[in-house]
């Protein structure tokens, strides 16, 4: 199997780093070298992958770690699907296909017949997987339609975290936001626009708080967002925010809005405790 790091988020946006049989490759480094790992708020970070065949080995030489999916590591096992974030960049580790089909995805991106824009797609990285099912998310929430096959509707999915553990975690169908987001009042519409426009200085980000911009290694608690279509998650839509943002834009709500987002959680989530205390979910 060949495998490769595309750099998602960075220095390395868009980049390929093709990992070769038995060769160690080297990145970050020291303030002279590569910058791929820069980040005023973070030591620089150093590191060496080898192929193992069938896994990539890395290791943090600084001894500082780095994050994998919602892990900090400082050496281990990297598999396809896997985040690698530090500093400022967020790799992600792909296997390389030998399907022209495949390979023409990589190229152009997502683009469905029926006129969808094309946008840049890659496969649904693990973070984003369903921590439950130990895979992808297979269906709706709300109204359980399949979100595989031949669909071209978008879905959000959505995760919070607290430490290392999932709390709680949900895929929905853009159909189904769309009515939950008619059920909220419009004052708490306007205030969450308002909220949004003030705040989100960063955009989208898997490294910084999409709101208050502090780094992911500051943030214990967090919710973590990604758009998807099919079996293709869209980079530009990942995100993650802190607790005390989303407590922040939950506190906007007006009444009626926190009970359709009550309702919400205790219709499909009845194991998760009421002081959870997070706005579960943010999508609308
Ligand atoms: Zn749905
Ligand atoms: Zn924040």
């Amino acid at each position: 199997m060949d495998m490769e790091l595309e750099g998602i988020e960075g220095e390395a946006v868009g980049c390929h780093f093709t990992l070769e049989s038995g060769k160690t490759l080297r990145m970050g480094g020291g303030e002279k070298g590569d910058p791929l790992f820069r980040d005023p708020t973070q030591p620089f970070r150093e590191l060496t992958i080898l192929d193992a065949g069938g896994a990539l080995e890395f290791e943090e030489k600084r001894g500082l770690g780095v994050y994998v999916n919602d892990r900090y590591m400082s050496s281990g096992r990297l598999y396809p699907g896997d985040l690698i974030l530090a500093g400022s960049s967020a790799f992600l580790v792909r296997e390389i296909s030998s399907d022209p089909h495949r390979a023409e995805m990589d190229e152009g991106g997502w683009s469905p017949l029926n006129g969808f824009p094309t946008f840049p797609v890659v496969e649904i990285p693990r973070l984003f997987h369903s921590a439950f099912r130990e895979g992808p998310f297979l269906s709706c929430v709300m109204c359980s339609e399949s979100l595989e096959g031949e669909i071209v509707e978008p879905y959000f999915i959505e995760k919070v975290y607290r430490g290392s553990e999932v709390v709680m975690e949900c895929a929905i169908c853009q159909s189904c936001v769309m009515g939950m987001g008619g059920e909220m009042s419009e004052e708490s519409s306007d205030k969450i626009r308002d909220f949004s426009r003030e705040n989100a200085n960063r955009g989208s980000s898997l490294i910084h708080c999409g709101f208050c911009g502090n780094h992911r290694t500051h943030i214990r608690e967090y919710n973590v967002f990604c758009g998807g279509v099919n079996r293709f998650a869209i980079p530009g839509s990942f995100c993650v925010l802190c607790e005390e943002c989303v407590e922040g834009l939950q506190s906007l709500l007006s009444k009626k809005t926190q009970d359709v987002q009550k309702d919400f959680v205790d219709d499909h989530f009845p194991g998760v405790p009421a002081d959870l205390g997070s706005p579960v979910p943010l999508f609308f």
